[in-house]
């Protein structure tokens, strides 16, 4: 059974987090069991729905006083679960939140599971699946621009796109239908064009949600950064200067660094991973080597490569070769220690990478960090893109249901270019309906949905 009537209760409001939290009560018992635990200036039944209500929680046993609370009264349908809610708004902290939880399920409530609210404001039909997912990634949220992204999909822009995909699909199957119930020649043959070009034009668009996955990806994981470069070039003093601390050892001794170090930086919004290494160069002192080996993994899935040069010294042998290593990947290349060259040197350096994208720095007098945190912007999500409307999934199951989804219509596309007859594409028409039902909840199984809802945190 998917849905269950009985009413559910949770604190609302994260753990240990100050004096204040809500419990929330959700289903067709929750107005009696506050009526039952709730004293304010009016009784409970007489207070209007969508108001807030000074009272005391008193348990009506042992006329014990829980706490003074605010009190919320919502009666259905216009609630988050579409039931009837009750929100008590405590002021005792924690203590007192749970033993006010423990009295609402006493009276006859269950403990929410987690993701459960939210749950049932799906099965209610206030939220379609893509939206109710959207809120976990709202709680989530790293940064302010992956909580709008997720805010985006929570307002359903994902939804229309991919719900205005399906109605084509499942028209394309009645243009099929009619041909198959007047099998005339010609009939047949119209269709036929008409389904291909619907059905292409329907995988294009996407083909364009994908397009924005990885920049979704990005908004909500941030950007895989490493930083390389010779020992001594400034990349630990680089990395406190990112971070603000001074977790990494800077030193004047080259190769101090000796571990993979790694922060969590806020570049403009950009969420970004950062690493400092050992450094690529070849070395027989066995701790490094650890270091240099995980420098060379790090390079391989890393979405960035910060790569400094020493501007005093230009650049060596072993530049050229990280260089080379990075070539295939998104590359800034930062010239470090300016205050220690001139023009002439600065500009002989840049003249030998001239294809990529150069920033000059000094750390030592605090030039260059902001350009820095630019590009990466600029490399990564160009402002405008979350700015405007565009649609991004940051959902991995979205992903791959949409990639599931084309693949379904390039069989149908080869079958028809292959000359099989219309009726015999119609199964991959309707399993490619069938993928972008399960990202919106239109079409989707029990289990998808529980694993879904699962992840939730309780209270929500
Ligand atoms: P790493 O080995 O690449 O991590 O280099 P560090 O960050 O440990 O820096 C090595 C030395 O270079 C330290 O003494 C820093 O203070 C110094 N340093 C870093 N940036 C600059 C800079 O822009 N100018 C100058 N003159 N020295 C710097
Ligand atoms: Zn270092």
């Amino acid at each position: 059974m998917l849905y269950s009537q009985d009413t559910i209760a949770a604190i609302s409001t994260p753990h240990g987090n100050g004096g204040i939290g809500i419990i929330r009560i959700s289903g067709e018992e929750a107005f009696r069991i506050a009526a039952e635990i709730f004293v304010g200036k009016k009784k409970f039944d007489e207070i209007k729905t969508h108001t807030i209500n000074y009272g005391k929680i008193i348990n009506p046993e042992t006329g014990e006083i829980l706490d003074e609370v605010l009190l919320s009264k919502m009666k259905k349908p216009n609630t988050f679960t579409r039931e009837d809610v009750v929100e008590i708004n405590c002021h005792g902290g924690t203590v007192v939140l749970k033993n006010i939880l423990e009295l609402v399920l006493k009276k006859g409530a269950r403990i929410a599971e987690p993701g459960e609210f939210t749950k049932r404001a799906f099965l209610n039909g206030r939220l379609d699946l893509s939206q109710a997912e959207a809120v976990i990634d709202l709680i989530n949220a790293k940064t302010s621009e992956s909580s709008k992204a997720a805010m985006n999909q929570l307002e359903g822009k994902l939804s229309v796109k991919l719900k205005e995909a399906r109605k084509k699909l499942i028209e394309v199957l009645a243009h099929i239908e009619v041909t198959v119930d007047y099998p005339e020649h010609d009939i047949e043959e119209i269709t036929g064009e008409k389904v291909y070009s619907e059905i292409k034009d329907i995988r294009e668009k996407l083909n364009n949600i994908i397009k924005g996955f990885e920049k979704g990806r990005i908004i909500r994981e941030g950007v895989n950064a490493v930083i390389v470069g010779r020992p001594n070039v400034g990349k630990s003093s680089l990395l406190n200067e990112l971070t603000g601390k001074n977790r990494a050892i800077v030193t004047d001794i080259p190769g101090t660094t000796r571990d993979i170090i790694e922060e969590y930086i806020n570049l403009n919004g950009v969420p970004v991973r950062i690493i400092d290494t050992a450094g690529i160069r070849e070395t027989d002192d066995l701790v490094e080597k650890i270091g240099v080996e995980k420098t060379n993994k790090e390079l391989e899935s890393a979405d960035l490569i910060i790569m400094m040069i020493d501007s005093y010294k230009g650049i060596e042998k072993e530049d050229t070769e990280i260089l080379d290593k990075v070539k295939d990947k998104k590359v800034i290349v930062i010239l470090n220690k300016i205050d220690l060259a001139n023009e002439e040197k600065l500009a002989e350096i840049e003249s030998k990478i001239e294809d990529k994208k150069v920033i000059r720095m000094s750390l030592k007098q605090g030039i260059g960090t902001d350009e820095l945190a630019d590009a990466v912007v600029e490399l990564f999500v160009k402002g405008e893109v979350i700015l405007n409307n565009e649609v991004i999934i940051t959902n991995v199951r979205h992903k791959n249901l949409i990639d599931k989804a084309i693949e379904s219509i390039d069989y149908a596309i080869n079958a028809y270019k292959s000359g099989m007859p219309l009726d015999m594409i119609t199964i991959d028409i309707v399993n490619s309906a069938q993928y972008l039902g399960e990202i919106t909840g239109e079409s989707v199984s029990e289990d998808v949905m529980n694993e879904i809802f699962s992840r939730f945190c309780l209270g929500k």
